[in-house]
Parts: structure tokens; C-alpha cells; sequence
């Protein structure tokens, strides 16, 4: 049979565990970990990554839309989703993220209020937190957690603390109100790897558990391992004599003779574009000839394989962007398969 040509994503199972346990290792457990598993996990996989974590032990989950519970809420006892319509059941959660949101959700629905400390992007306003509160009494929804996400805690400042300073006052406020039995969550992957002590019921684990400590260098930075690596295949090689050039509007020139050959990755396949004139260069040193077409690259090689990327934040760097949009952008076409290696 025809096997079709197609770039592959090899996810490295010991790499991931070494992560959640350096997770668990901050927060005290692994019933505190919740994974974030929007956008496909990440562009890692979203049915391959549950699973995985899933069999560590994490019972809790995070993603974006309904739809993707759906695929996965099997596996965890408790999912978050972070923005949509809200329907009632059992095991989902649903983030509230402005005042109107309650007035549109139907009783007996569980939430979880989010709290704008300082980010500015979802949540109620803090000053409306006793309304909220009230409202979600009055509608009968079931509040099942309150939240709220930190702005610049992968930063060298001391912003973290005052964001964190007016989430407890919060919390304290939650449990006056009368709500007894709710998760409070603030940490995202930077949080957690940052502070020193964890007391709350949750943390939202992503970029973390992928492998990637975005923090900045000057702090203690616990050592991740990149889950992801992306492998490309050989389509076809030529002969180029010097003065030749190669692909779309010709950018590269050989300046001498040379052996190079295509291989099955281009933009289509959610691999950036970057300019011709800053090409990229892959871990093991081959250089990106020319531009990046949607389905192709060529690259100064005859092997049949080479593994184009293996860290998804050194490619980004290069690519002038973050980890998270390299691994995420990663179409869900291409074929992801589990690896066992240390
Ligand atoms: C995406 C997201 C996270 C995870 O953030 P990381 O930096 O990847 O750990 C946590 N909380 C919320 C609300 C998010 O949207």
C-alpha cells in the first residue's frame, strides 16, 4: 500500500512524566495537578497527552471548549472549560468570565468564577465579586471553584505578589459569603515553578508539562525535558551546480556545488514560515535552503529522516516568537506516536 509522506511528531513519554513529576514535587501531589490541554494539548495531541497523564495519575483536566471534553472527560474526574456556552454535567466545570455569564447559564450547572486581579483579559471585576457571589446563589448554579490567572509571573518582578495578594482577599471573601466546599486556583505553569510554598487546592499545569520553564534565568529553574520532537522525511534529492538556486523566488543560492533534498514539512503543516534571510537551522545543524513552501523544506542532506526540532523554545527563538505558538501552530493532521526514552 501507498504509504503517504508525512512529517511525524514523536511525543517522549519519560519526558513528559519527569515534568509532572517536578510538578508534583511543587505542589505536594499529583491530585493537585490539573493539565491544560487546550489547543490539541498544546499541538502535542489532545486523546495521546489525556491518556498519558491520565495513566500518571492527574484527575483533573483543562480545555477550552466543549467539544474537546468530550473526547477526553473519560479519563479525568473533574474537567474545566474555560469558554463556552454552559450545559449541565456532572463532571464539567465551566469558568465564568463576566457578570453576564450567570445570567445566561441555567440552574444546577457547575462553575467555577473567575476573578480579573489584575490581567485584565477575563474574569468579573473584583469589586463585583459580591454580586457575583449573590447572583450565582440566586440563578442556582453550583459554584464549584473561583480562580483567576496571573499576568507576568514568568517575569522578574514583583507584580506576581500583589496579583496573589488580591486573590486572598478574595478567597476570604468566597468562604464569608458561605461557600464552603470550592477549589481555589491560581497558579499557571511559571507560578508554580516559581514560588516556594503551594497551599491552594489546584494548579493549572501547561507549557510546564510540555517541558518548557519559561521563567527567566536568573531564577532557580527546575530542569524540564521537551516532550515534543518533529521529524521530517526525505522526498526527493538533486544535484545543484553553484550559482543555482532553490525553491521560491530563488533566495538561496548555492555558492558552491551541492547535494540537497526536500523533505515533507511547510506552512501547511503549521511549520513557520520565518524569512529566508535568518533561515532556520535545525538542532543537528541543517540549514533551511530558501523559503519554506507550504508543503515542503530543503535541506543540504540525503538522510531519509532528520529531526527538524527536538526543543521547541530554542526553535523559537529563532523563529522570534514563544514556545507556545511553535508546538500549537503544529497542524493536527500530523501523525503524533509515543516514544519511550530517557
Ligand atoms: C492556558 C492557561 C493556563 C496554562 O498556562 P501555562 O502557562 O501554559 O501553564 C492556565 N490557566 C488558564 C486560565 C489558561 O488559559
Amino acid at each position: 500500500m501507498y504509504n503517504a509522506l508525512m512529517a511525524s511528531i514523536k511525543i517522549n513519554r519519560q519526558h513528559f512524566y519527569h515534568n509532572l513529576n517536578q510538578i508534583a514535587l511543587q505542589t505536594g501531589s499529583v491530585e493537585s495537578i490539573a493539565i491544560v490541554l487546550k489547543d490539541n494539548a498544546y499541538g502535542h495531541g489532545l486523546k495521546l497527552i489525556a491518556k498519558l497523564a491520565s495513566e500518571f495519575g492527574v484527575k483533573h483536566a483543562v480545555v477550552s471548549k466543549t467539544s474537546e471534553a468530550r473526547e477526553i472527560d473519560g479519563l479525568f474526574e473533574t474537567v474545566l472549560i474555560l469558554c463556552d456556552s454552559m450545559v449541565k454535567e456532572e463532571k464539567y466545570t465551566f469558568a465564568i468570565n463576566s457578570l453576564d455569564d450567570i445570567a445566561h447559564t441555567q440552574k444546577g450547572v457547575n462553575v467555577e468564577l473567575k476573578v480579573d486581579t489584575g490581567m485584565h483579559r477575563n474574569g468579573i471585576h473584583i469589586d463585583e465579586l459580591d454580586e457575583a457571589l449573590l447572583r450565582i446563589k440566586e440563578q442556582g448554579l453550583t459554584l464549584k471553584g473561583v480562580m483567576t490567572h496571573y499576568r507576568s509571573a514568568d517575569e522578574l518582578s514583583s507584580e506576581l505578589f500583589w496579583q496573589q495578594k488580591r486573590f486572598d482577599e478574595v478567597k476570604k471573601r468566597v468562604v464569608k459569603a458561605g461557600f464552603a466546599s470550592v477549589r481555589f486556583h491560581s497558579h499557571n505553569s511559571a507560578t508554580i515553578l516559581r514560588v516556594k510554598s503551594f497551599t491552594e487546592d489546584l494548579v493549572r499545569v501547561g507549557i510546564g508539562a510540555y517541558g518548557y520553564n519559561e521563567l527567566p534565568k536568573a531564577y532557580d529553574r527546575v530542569l524540564l525535558k521537551p516532550v515534543l520532537s518533529l521529524h521530517v522525511k526525505r522526498v526527493a534529492s538533486r544535484h545543484l551546480k553553484a550559482g543555482e538556486r532553490v525553491g521560491y523566488g530563488g533566495d538561496f543560492r548555492a555558492s558552491k556545488p551541492m547535494l540537497v533534498s526536500t523533505y515533507d514539512l511547510g506552512y501547511g503543516d503549521g511549520w513557520c514560515r520565518g524569512q529566508s534571510h535568518t533561515p532556520y537551522i535545525t538542532e543537528d545543524g541543517f540549514k533551511i535552503l530558501g523559503r519554506v513552501s507550504m508543503d515542503f523544506i530543503t535541506l543540504e542532506s540525503k538522510e531519509e529522516e532528520i529531526c527538524v526540532m527536538r526543543d521547541a523554545q530554542k526553535a523559537a527563538k529563532q523563529l522570534g516568537t514563544i514556545s507556545y505558538e511553535v508546538t500549537t501552530a503544529l497542524s493536527t493532521e500530523i501523525p503524533r506516536s509515543i516514544i519511550e526514552q530517557k
